[in-house]
């Protein structure tokens, strides 16, 4: 497989302030862990810096306006319990869609077979005009519109295997035949959205919660019974990955149980299903993931079998 990987050193450049969990050096451990010579045949780029009418497609323009007007020259401007904009935060951000982009149109162009965008900060839980769970853009939503206004893709599928429901995916896509959002989740647990009840407008939210202290063995049965026939039913052009690692068993964020082999599982049959519906177009974008060791070890699973090792 040709497998692109997205980074760029504008990751590094948003800080929620000091002792907070989505941090730098999430971005710093998982590029260290890329080095490997494991990863030597990865086709490595910079990703791009988003663009304003990319944003436009999920976020109102006084949403983004808000945004510039909020980050400080200096020190930090709080939007939120947990929630901080610093002076590197819009960089950070509009490289992340950017990135994201970038990943559709070589993945769309057959360019490459998947990608895998290493950046943040994370977007699932931006809504249309909030942010908020240490999101700005959400960065699948700008994903899955790009692949749709630019690439001509009828229908994009989103699943997000972070262990927060995506309330922000789910906000933005709630009315939108064309876009069909997926999760396995913990719940309860932040923000309080993902039930079963939630289908959205055109029955196109499929949620699959799952309880604190479940293992491999439930997540992937929710995955088997809930997630992949729904994706394969609905026959997209593109899936995108909210590829969050904070399900894993040592993450401090939440209580599933999760191990690197169960998002390499995970990963391979979103790979089976998009190979049979939408020509293995895959792209995905990386959302949480709070213990370090936890989380390189789980991304270098994850971009192994991306790349067919
Ligand atoms: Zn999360």
């Amino acid at each position: 497989m040709n497998t692109l990987l997205l980074t760029h050193p504008a990751g590094l450049s948003h800080d929620n302030g000091p002792g907070h969990p989505e941090r730098a050096d999430r971005v710093r451990v998982i590029e260290r862990i890329l080095e490997h010579e494991r990863f030597m045949t990865l086709i490595r780029a910079q990703a791009e810096e988003g663009t304003r009418e990319q944003a436009l497609r999920v976020h109102p323009e006084s949403y983004v306006q808000a945004l510039e007007q909020t980050a400080p020259r200096d020190g930090f401007a709080r939007l939120d319990s947990d929630t901080t904009m610093s002076p590197g935060t819009l960089d950070a951000a509009f490289h992340a869609i950017g990135g994201a982009c970038q990943a559709v149109d070589e993945v769309m162009r057959r360019d490459v077979d998947n990608a895998f965008v290493a950046m943040r900060p994370p977007g699932h839980h931006a809504e249309r005009a909030t942010p908020m769970g240490f999101c700005f853009f959400n960065n699948a939503a700008v994903a899955a519109r790009h692949a749709r206004a630019v690439h001509g893709a009828e229908r994009v599928a989103i699943m997000d295997f972070d262990v927060h429901h995506g309330n922000g995916t789910q906000d933005i896509f709630w009315s939108d035949p064309n876009v069909m959002y997926l999760s396995t989740h913990e719940m309860p647990l932040y923000p309080g959205t993902g039930s079963t009840t939630e289908r959205g407008e055109y029955n196109n939210i499929v949620n699959a919660p799952l309880n604190a202290g479940d293992a491999g063995a439930q997540f992937r049965e929710a995955m088997e019974v809930a997630i992949l026939p729904r994706i394969e039913q609905f026959r997209p052009d593109l899936l995108v990955i909210s590829a969050g690692f904070d399900a894993h068993r040592r993450d401090p964020l939440a209580n599933l149980n999760l191990v690197e082999a169960d998002f390499a599982w995970a990963t391979s049959k979103l790979m089976d299903v998009s190979d049979r519906v939408c020509g293995g177009r895959l792209v995905s974008l990386l959302e949480g993931g709070y213990d370090l060791d936890g989380l390189a070890r789980s991304v270098a699973a994850h971009v192994l079998t991306l790349m067919g090792a």
